[in-house]
């Protein structure tokens, strides 16, 4: 991986034209996890794909007005049944995050590598694909800084709501062996449940 095109068992290519150059000199050190699925709760269709590659036919549902014309990507994208698929190489600026800030800093796409999951914010990820989510996981961090990873309704608050509630950050950060400075703030209270407070007692009959 000398070009930031991974080579993971599996996974698919597609090369997005929207992606653009990082600026100079960035670091990349944000994993950002979305979802996605076209026509909203609808899987398999093919139309992510087809969007990443501004070859949609919106056509085909009535929903699919409210893309006509984006220019957006990611760097990758995980399927219901844990099909991985490339979009931008990672050296290059993918357009997933939009209006963002994390820790101050303005337009996450900069320094940022975006993960789409397919599905919606009231439905659970499958078991495929939190298994290709973690290999990934741990792929990139083998070869980037990643220091955090966030949802994208934690860098576009009040704008997006995605991964949404269904996400398992808690199994997430503890399968991909993410630290507690690495995940947001609000998965803490989460991942803290895991054992109980040394300081209270348990119920011995629950
Ligand atoms: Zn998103």
């Amino acid at each position: 991986m000398t070009d930031g095109w991974l080579t993971l068992p599996g996974m698919a290519r597609a090369p997005s034209p929207n992606h653009n150059a990082r600026p100079p000199g960035t670091v990349i050190d944000l994993l950002v996890i979305h979802n996605i699925s076209l026509p909203p709760g609808e899987f398999g269709t093919g139309l992510i794909t087809d969007l990443f590659l501004n070859q949609i036919d919106i056509s085909v549902h009535p929903w699919l007005e409210n893309v006509r014309g984006l220019e957006v990507s990611s760097h990758f994208l995980i399927e219901r049944h844990g099909q991985l698929t490339q979009f931008v190489s990672c050296h290059d600026r993918a357009w997933h995050a939009g209006v963002s800030v994390f820790d101050g800093r303005q337009a996450c796409n900069d320094f940022s590598i975006g993960i789409e999951l397919e599905g919606t914010d009231d439905l659970p990820f499958t078991a495929a694909q939190y298994d290709k989510l973690l290999s990934l996981t741990l792929e990139l961090r083998s070869l980037y800084p990643l220091n955090h990873v966030r949802g994208h309704s934690d860098i576009a608050p009040g704008r997006k709501t995605d991964p949404g509630r269904c996400f398992d950050w808690a199994g997430y950060a503890r399968d991909a062996g993410w630290s507690e400075q690495a995940l947001p703030e609000h998965t803490q209270d989460v991942t803290a449940n895991s054992a109980p407070p040394s300081n209270i007692p348990t119920n011995p009959t629950t």
